[in-house]
């Protein structure tokens, strides 16, 4: 039996054939003529000259040995229903969306913005992109017209794709004026949106021309058959935004080939759900760990997948646990968030339901505290895998792979870096290699395996500014995290070393949410930063200078605009970006050169040392700060 360590090392020393046995795990139309070229360093190309398909992969291959096997199961505790799609029927569903998109004009290449909740439609129309080889790009459903603007003028897409609302704790969110706002907002709307009335809301408004509901398009298809493209694996298979330390979202691309073989490899080796078991991914396919652990990953596996509309409390802190035990769940992914959620409930609901067919629960998305990882195993008795990734990245990083060997856990901790990653703790400083226990950088020596981002969306340039450029000299992928390794050769994640924070499980640029927050007409400049949450891990909190201070005066004058704020954020950004507290202060403080000290603020915030303080061009701001959070 091969032992972790040397499996890992052997997928680095001996790279190519490592992967070439992997990428045996999927179809291919054509076989590939190199593994890799990485002439052109550092961007990677896997399995050059391979023809593929992700749909065919995880849909049509499936028809044969598991036609009848369910592929997709929906509940939804928000609207009380329960939908279940074997891989027969997902065909078919796939096949038609994909038909009546290329009835409105969708072609290979072209871009596509998926803008629904959790539900089965999204997942059909994901895989019928796929299909007919038009890129997709899913935004999040809670984020606000301004960010769903923002997206489409960099993806410049031909169709969106959209339902009439969501529902969250039993509350409509209507989606459609979100949309027709982000297209007014827009410079290069797209030509086509598809609507899904889901009856959340029927006095919706319809636009003319470029309004198709999705019922009568569907009809029109019934039946149809698109056959799939077959495209190389290096082209683009979809876009998905993440947020970094400038305003402008980075549109995330992934390739085709290097996709499946990473989702096929990571099913094996890291979740170890194999055909037939279920999965329960409970994020929104809006994320990262949606595309990949709801869809790709589970699909392209032959397992059965389970998605979620609703929370983990609703009806009851017990509805998750139920949700393993009627549809006998073997793998399950979730964020420390939920986790921690549950945790304020009684322990009784671990212990409620069957969970025998449970194998391991996976968590990703923030930092897992040691209290919450023991509560969570010891309450279910079973694995609970921490393990660390990023949008970039697609699959983990940082992780234990028991499909490889049992490594031991240990609380806190994302274990060991995943096989194809070259993984280094580099000191800031100097970028000479950290001794055990010390805090340093954590980055990827490049090229980056199969499956992570292969460049950002139509800017190569931003790609590597972004992300290899953080030592001079010398081209490393940067993860933006601090980390360290103890002297058993475990990791731990200690946060990022850039202005992101994450709020439960979602990452946010400070910069983001300050732009936000610039938008109110009554701000001259605002800091945002990351303060840790019990709850949320993070939460952001705004420190904002008004160009008419006499607005806040009075105790009804602060509330009355700190709650004008958080609208103005509500609508620029979403929800998630609102800050849980907008403090008023005269000036903020800044070095000499200019730059607002957020990490001395944060501290702060968090009663820590604010730090070295000697480059502070006015003192007076920091006791602002201060008197604010009532700090001495
Ligand atoms: P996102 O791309 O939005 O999933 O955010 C990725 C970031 O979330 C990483 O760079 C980390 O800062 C954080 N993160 C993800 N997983 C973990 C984990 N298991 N432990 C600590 N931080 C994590």
């Amino acid at each position: 039996m091969t032992t972790y360590k040397e499996f890992h090392a052997r997928s680095l020393k001996d790279r190519d054939a490592f992967w070439t046995e992997e990428a045996k795990r999927i179809d291919w139309h054509k076989p590939f003529a190199k593994v890799l070229d990485y002439s052109r360093p550092p961007f990677a190309k896997w399995f050059v000259g391979g023809e593929t398909n992700l749909c065919h992969n995880a849909v049509d291959r499936h028809l044969a040995p598991r036609g009848e096997q369910k592929a997709l199961v929906w509940i939804s505790t928000e609207v009380d229903q329960e939908q279940s799609f074997t891989y027969r029927q997902l065909h078919a569903e796939v096949n038609r969306v994909a038909a009546m998109m290329q009835a409105l004009g969708v072609g290979r290449g072209d871009r596509v913005i998926i803008y629904m909740p959790n539900m089965p439609e999204a997942v059909f129309a994901i895989l019928a992109c796929a299909r007919i080889g038009a890129i997709h790009s899913v935004v999040f459903g809670g984020f606000a017209a301004a960010s769903l603007a923002a997206r489409i003028d960099d993806a410049k897409p031909s169709l969106m794709v959209t339902a009439d609302g969501g529902s969250r704790m039993g509350k409509v969110v209507p989606y459609k004026p979100l949309v027709d706002e982000s297209i007014r907002l827009s410079k290069f709307p797209p030509a086509k949106v598809l609507i899904l009335k889901r009856g959340l809301d029927p006095s919706m408004p319809s636009v003319p021309e470029r309004d198709v509901d999705w019922a009568t398009l569907a009809k029109q298809h019934e039946g149809a058959k698109v056959p799939c493209a077959w495209l190389e694996s290096s082209e683009p298979s979809y876009i998905l935004y993440t947020s970094g330390t400038t305003g402008k979202p980075k549109g995330v691309q992934r390739d085709v080939g290097g996709h499946a073989v990473a989702m096929a490899a990571s099913m094996q080796h890291i979740y170890c759900g194999g055909p037939g078991e279920s999965i329960f991914t409970t994020s929104d396919i809006g994320w990262a760990v949606g595309h990949s652990y709801i869809i790709y990953g589970p699909l392209i596996a032959g397992m059965t997948t389970i998605i979620y509309e609703g929370v983990p409390v609703r009806p009851d802190a017990g509805v998750w646990w139920k949700i393993v035990q009627d549809h006998k769940v073997a793998v399950m992914f979730s964020a420390p968030t939920a986790i921690r959620v549950l945790k304020k409930h009684d322990i009784a609901w671990l212990k409620k339901y069957d969970l025998s067919t449970l194998k391991h629960l996976f968590l990703a998305g923030e930092p897992l505290d040691e209290p919450t990882h023991a509560w969570i195993s010891q309450g279910l008795g079973k694995p609970v895998i921490d393990h660390y990734w990023q949008t970039e990245t697609g699959w983990p990083v940082l992780t234990s792979a028991p499909g490889v060997e049992k490594t031991p856990i240990k609380f806190g901790s994302p274990s060991f870096p995943a096989y194809g990653y070259d993984l280094k703790l580099l000191r800031e400083s100097d970028a000479t290699v950290a001794g055990p226990d010390e805090k340093a950088v954590v980055v990827v020596e490049p090229p980056l395996p199969p499956g992570c981002m292969s460049t950002l969306w139509g800017d190569d340039e931003r790609f590597v500014k972004t992300y290899f450029s953080m030592f001079p000299g010398k081209l490393l992928y940067a993860t933006f995290d601090w980390g360290i390794r103890d002297k058993d050769g475990y990791y731990f994640i200690l946060g990022r070393t850039d202005d992101v924070i994450n709020v439960a499980g979602h990452r946010l640029g400070t910069r983001e949410i300050e732009e936000a927050v610039n938008m109110h007409p009554g701000i001259a400049e605002c800091a945002v930063v990351g303060v840790a949450d019990q709850l949320k891990g993070q939460m952001p909190m705004a420190f904002a200078v008004l160009k008419d201070p006499a607005q806040v005066a009075t105790p009804e004058g602060r509330m009355k605009m700190e709650g004008e704020v958080m609208q103005t954020v509500n609508q620029q950004l979403g929800a998630i970006g609102r800050p849980g507290r907008v403090f008023f202060v005269t000036l903020l403080p800044k070095t000499r050169s200019g730059k607002v000290l957020r990490r001395s603020i944060a501290a702060l915030a968090e009663g820590r040392d604010p730090g070295d303080l000697t480059t502070i061009e006015d003192p007076g701001a920091l006791q602002q700060i201060k008197d604010c959070l009532g700090v001495k």
